[in-house]
């Protein structure tokens, strides 16, 4: 179906004024002009399941989040550098989420400034410059941050310190051989840093590795290597932008599903349910030496707010059983996706943590470019059904599946009816 004129129009309008880096979602693009719960409305008031947003967890527009930053920017937006009771109490209960070695915390704005100020302090405090990152990875915009995300293109590639690794799962290594293999492959990368006498400061990973396809099991499988990392000297950045705030289910933090803690922590996305803040969360000791050399001021971030906004967060995830549900419609979904692959053969593998799924898309027989293509024309379809999600991985040929936590069965069951529509429209 073509555009409406009033979509058409927009997008001739964002060609002339927007630079061309923007890239559109979606073949026909959404245009929503409300949000609330699971549901986005367009403007003929025509509802989509957001199935794919993972920055409101608690639901689009909760209301006691809202309230909580309209009546903070109608009172006082003011900076760190003022005191503000609320910036120390929000500090203090998010670290009391932290293993208790992490007690420091540092606000930004976004993952990415998240990111960037993490490797500025590994790299002062470990004095070295390698930061080792899995293959498809993806840590942010920043300069310093994207020349660490292989997904960008040709970011690393311009990168003399920067050493890509291969995960267990898509290079076709099984479980049990999953933590040697992982940590041949850093100790591999360490070698090479070292040789060239740029030294490791950071292994920098996501821990459910999102982008290179949602590989997140056996748990555990990480721990080999961040001992590797830690004896050459660098640090374990935890990429908490995508697994943070209980997206697993099981735990606040993706790092601890694989039992191992961080020396810094870094937040973005749900933090603030769409309001832009995040945070580094590190070790009193890494944080003190970078104090003592190192100035970091960022004018918004951790303003109150922010901190209003973000204390809201943290209160109704605590208080809600925000993630015993993420725990439970995981399983909803994923019992739903097991029976959709028993009949299709074009659902390869389910993999998931909590409401965090990966799906990979395509027939044995077909190529990497027809499964991509098909994993697209499935999103795709999904759209013109009114559900949305998008696709990750090396090959783009896994579906990228993160509903709010706040999502229920009758949510869970609209979408499984509508991949399986997808994929009986594709086959026939
Ligand atoms: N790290 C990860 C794992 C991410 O997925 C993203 C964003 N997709 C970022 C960092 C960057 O976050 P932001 O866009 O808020 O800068």
């Amino acid at each position: 179906a073509s555009l409406p004129k009033r979509e058409a129009d927009l997008i001739a309008r964002r060609d002339h004024v927007l630079g061309s880096s923007y890239r559109l979602q979606y073949r026909r693009p959404v245009h929503f002009v409300r949000g609330e719960g699971m549901w986005l409305y367009d403007p003929d008031g025509r509802a989509t399941l957001d199935f794919y947003n993972n920055v409101p967890s608690l639901g689009h527009c909760h209301p006691e989040v809202t309230a909580a930053m309209a009546e903070q920017a109608g009172r006082l937006s003011a900076n760190t550098r003022y005191l503000e009771p609320r910036l120390v109490d929000y500090a203090e209960r998010l670290i009391a989420t932290f293993p208790s070695a992490l007690d420091r915390v540092v606000f930004t704005c976004t993952g990415s400034e998240s990111n960037d100020l993490a490797l500025r302090i590994a790299r002062l405090v470990s004095g070295a410059d390698g930061v080792i990152v899995s293959s498809y990875a993806y840590h942010g915009t920043s300069a310093a941050a994207a020349a660490v995300s292989p997904n960008l293109g040709d970011a690393v590639k311009l990168s003399p310190s920067v050493r890509m690794v291969n995960l267990p799962g898509p290079s076709g290594i099984d479980e049990a051989n999953a933590a040697a293999f992982f940590e041949a492959e850093v100790r591999a990368a360490i070698r090479d840093l070292d040789r060239r006498g740029i030294g490791v400061a950071a292994l920098l990973i996501d821990s459910i590795f999102s982008s290179d396809g949602v590989w997140l099991d056996p748990p555990g499988f990480i721990a080999g290597a961040v001992e590797a990392v830690r004896e050459a000297g660098g640090l374990f950045i935890a990429d908490e932008v995508q697994p943070g705030f209980g997206r697993t289910g099981s735990h606040m933090w993706g790092f601890e599903r694989h039992d191992v803690a961080p020396d810094l922590a870094t937040l973005g996305k749900p933090m603030g349910n769409g309001y832009p803040i995040g945070a580094v969360v590190g070790r009193r000791a890494h944080m003190d030496r970078f104090g003592a050399t190192a100035r970091y001021s960022n004018t918004f971030a951790g303003n109150t707010v922010g901190i209003a906004t973000a204390d809201a967060v943290l209160t109704i995830l605590q208080r809600d059983g925000i993630m015993e549900n993420a725990l439970a419609m995981g399983e909803r979904l994923a019992s739903g996706l097991d029976v959709l692959a028993g009949q299709s053969d074009a659902i390869r593998a389910v993999r998931h943590a909590g409401l965090f799924f990966g799906i990979d898309i395509g027939r044995d027989a077909m190529s990497p470019g027809e499964r991509r293509a098909m994993a697209l024309d499935l999103v795709n379809l999904l759209r013109d059904d009114g559900v949305l999600i998008s696709t990750c991985g090396a090959n783009e040929d896994t579906l990228k599946v993160r509903p709010p936590l706040v999502c229920e069965a009758a949510h869970v069951d609209r979408f499984l009816e509508a991949l399986a529509t997808g994929l009986q429209r594709l086959s026939a």
